[in-house]
C-alpha cells in the first residue's frame, strides 16, 4: 500500500484528510444509503460481480440512482486499488443519498454520493481460525424483513451495532441474532452455519439475514466437495447441539464458534468440516473475481 491513502470521492481521488462529506448528507443524517464490503486477494477483487449485483439491487430496492454505471463503478474500484497499490485488503463502497436539507425527503437530495475506500485488513489472528470464537445469543432481534429488509445492505446498521454492543459487553467474539419468532438469522455482521451428523445447514435469508456472498460461496464449495447441504430454519437448541458452528463473511471468511451461551460446541475447537471449507475457500479467493493489475 502507498504511504498516502487515496480515496475515491464523487469522481475525484483525494487523500484521507481531504475525504470529507457534508453534514447535510442523508447517509449521515438518516442512514439513507447502501454499501458493500469487498476483499481483494492478490490483486483479485473476489466475487466482484456478485458484490456489484448486490449493491445495484440494494439501490433499486431503495430507489437510489447510482450516478455510475456498473462498469464505471467497477473501474473506479479498480483504479482506487491501483492508486493505493493495494494487492490484498478490504474495499468499502458507499453510496449515500447525497447532500440534501434537514428534511427526511430523498427528493431534496439532488445526487447520490459515491465513496470508495481501500484499506489493509486483519480481523482475527490465525489462531482464532483454529480455535474459533466464544459466542453468545443476544436479546436484540433482527430487523423484521417487512420493516427494513436485512437483504438490503443499507447504511442503517444500528440493529447490528446494538448486537455488537451486547456482545462486547459480554466479552464475546461474535453474537447470534434471532428473528422475532425465535429462529436463528445471522451474526452481527456474518452469516451462520451449523453442521449436524455430516449435514451443513444455514437458515434461509427470508427469516432475516443478508444474502452473504461468502455464504453463497460456501454453499457452492459444499456442493463441490460432496458435503450434504440444507437451507432450513433452526433454533438456538439446534445450535447448542450442533457438531460444528461457524460464521461466514467477507472480513471474517470462515470462522468457528467453539462456545455458544456457555455450551461447548463439538470438541471446543474449530471442527474438521469448518476447517475443510475454510481451506477450500482460501483456494478460490484470488481466482474467482476481477483482476485489477495487468499480469
Ligand atoms: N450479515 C451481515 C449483517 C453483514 O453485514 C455481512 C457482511 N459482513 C454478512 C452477513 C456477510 O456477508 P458477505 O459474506 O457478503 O460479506
Amino acid at each position: 500500500m502507498t504511504a498516502e491513502q487515496w480515496i475515491y470521492l464523487d469522481g475525484q481521488y483525494v487523500t484521507k484528510e481531504n475525504a470529507k462529506v457534508s453534514v447535510f448528507d442523508h447517509g449521515f443524517l438518516y442512514g439513507d444509503g447502501i454499501f458493500e464490503g469487498i476483499r481483494i486477494y492478490n490483486g483479485n477483487i473476489f466475487k466482484c460481480k456478485e458484490h456489484l449485483d448486490r449493491l445495484y439491487d440494494s439501490a433499486k430496492s431503495i430507489m437510489l440512482d447510482i450516478p455510475l454505471s456498473y462498469d464505471e463503478m467497477r473501474e473506479a474500484m479498480a483504479e482506487t486499488i491501483r492508486r493505493n497499490e493495494m494487492r490484498n485488503g478490504y474495499i468499502r463502497l458507499v453510496v449515500s443519498r447525497g447532500y440534501g436539507n434537514l428534511g427526511i425527503d430523498p427528493l431534496r437530495c439532488e445526487k447520490a454520493s459515491v465513496v470508495i475506500i481501500v484499506e489493509e485488513l486483519s480481523i482475527y489472528p490465525e489462531e482464532a481460525y483454529l480455535k474459533g470464537l466464544r459466542t453468545i445469543s443476544v436479546s436484540q432481534r433482527r430487523n423484521i424483513p417487512d420493516a427494513l429488509n436485512p437483504k438490503i445492505k443499507s447504511l442503517n446498521y444500528l440493529n447490528n451495532v446494538l448486537v455488537k454492543i451486547q456482545s462486547n459487553h459480554a466479552g464475546a467474539g461474535e453474537a447470534i441474532m434471532l428473528n422475532s419468532q425465535g429462529y436463528v438469522t445471522e451474526g452481527s455482521s456474518d452469516n451462520i452455519f451449523i453442521v449436524k451428523n455430516g449435514v451443513l445447514i444455514t437458515p434461509p435469508c427470508y427469516l432475516g439475514a443478508l444474502e452473504g456472498i461468502t455464504r453463497n460461496a460456501i454453499i457452492e464449495l459444499a456442493d463441490k466437495i460432496g458435503l450434504p447441504f440444507k437451507e432450513q430454519p433452526f433454533t438456538l437448541h439446534d445450535v447448542y447441539v450442533a457438531d460444528e458452528v461457524f460464521f461466514t463473511g467477507t472480513a471474517a471468511e470462515v470462522i468457528a464458534a467453539y462456545e455458544v451461551d456457555g455450551r461447548t460446541i463439538g470438541d471446543g475447537v474449530a471442527g474438521p468440516i469448518t476447517l475443510k471449507l475454510l481451506e477450500e475457500f482460501r483456494q478460490i479467493v484470488d481466482k474467482d473475481g476481477y483482476k485489477v493489475f495487468a499480469e
